[in-house]
């Protein structure tokens, strides 16, 4: 089998085993324009499965612009719907402009500010639009990084969240989030699109600046080295002891679920993370 076969064989065995998907779901893949998020949405698609795509325009100057014209163009030859959320229109900036604001106030790196503000709008536009499944191009190499990175900052409670479907809470204001590529090494994703010939921009997001995270990438890069099998090994160690895990730290139903008193989406608090961080920038959408 050439390896591109065996690749898409092996995400539609990734469905099977942990029953990601079904052909009667309708599905958005959230799309950031990078490999993996465009090789998940292609090969949904090629399986057969009802998918659409969301990217959220982040408006991170010249990396944002090649990534959205570069998965419109791929829709657009794919047959592919894609949603677009700009973020200014959402939220009354650009990413690097609501950041800013932000980490005036409060220290917080790049990535979890993006984080939170990219779930909420997946979850709200998924939700509005009629989705049963968000798909994430999240690969095994992500996976092993947060396994780890839990560990080390001692967060293992956010580890109930993670696995191949994602989400500590079951409530209907949340949409299920799954991870077609758990099974797919960063390498294996990046010689596929490549070998596919896809228009992709490969740079990492300019403000990715995770200290941590880049290191635990360069540790288990170093160890990978002498053992083929070093991510793959991490992420099954954690999928086996996962419902364990869960049972410890997951809230059952929607325990615990209320909604946001600014917003309206669910939350655990009174007020949700996002409006929390809104509240910091000076905005005229946020009072
Ligand atoms: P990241 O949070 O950048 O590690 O990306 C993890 C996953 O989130 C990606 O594989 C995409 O599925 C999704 N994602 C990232 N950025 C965007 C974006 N701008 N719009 C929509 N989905 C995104
Ligand atoms: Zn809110």
């Amino acid at each position: 089998m050439t390896f591109t076969k065996e690749f898409e064989s092996r995400v539609e065995k990734t469905i099977a085993k942990y029953k990601l998907l079904s052909k009667k779901d309708k599905i958005v893949v959230a799309c950031s324009g990078g490999k993996d998020s465009t090789a998940a949405l292609y090969i949904l698609h090629k399986l057969g499965y009802n998918v659409e795509g969301l990217l959220i325009d982040l408006l991170i100057g010249e990396w944002s612009k090649i990534a959205r014209r570069n998965i419109e163009g791929f829709c657009e030859k794919e047959g592919i719907k894609l949603h677009i959320v700009n973020l200014r229109e959402e939220m009354g900036g650009s990413m690097c402009y609501l950041r800013s604001n932000i980490q005036s106030k409060v220290n917080l790196n790049n990535c979890t500010i993006c984080g939170i503000f990219k779930r909420w709008i997946l979850n709200k536009y998924a939700r509005e639009l009629g989705f049963d499944k968000i798909a994430t191009g999240h690969n095994i190499d992500d996976e092993a990084e947060n396994v780890m990175m839990n560990m080390f900052r001692s967060t293992f409670s956010l580890a109930a969240g993670m696995g191949p479907t994602a989400g500590t809470q079951e409530h209907k204001g949340f949409v299920t989030r799954v991870k077609p590529l758990y099974d797919c090494l960063n390498s294996e994703v990046r010689k596929y699109t490549e070998m596919k010939n896809f228009e992709i921009e490969y740079a990492p997001c300019p403000c990715s600046v995770d200290v941590m995270r880049m290191n635990v990438r360069k540790m288990l890069s170093e160890l990978e080295q002498d053992n083929f099998e070093l991510k793959r090994n991490i992420v099954n160690s954690f999928t086996k002891i996962l419902p364990a895990v869960r049972e410890k730290y997951k809230k059952r139903g929607d325990e615990g679920i209320r909604y946001c008193e600014h917003c309206g989406e669910p939350t655990v608090e009174k007020v949700c993370q996002t409006c929390k961080l809104l509240k910091l920038v000076a905005t005229e959408k946020v009072s």
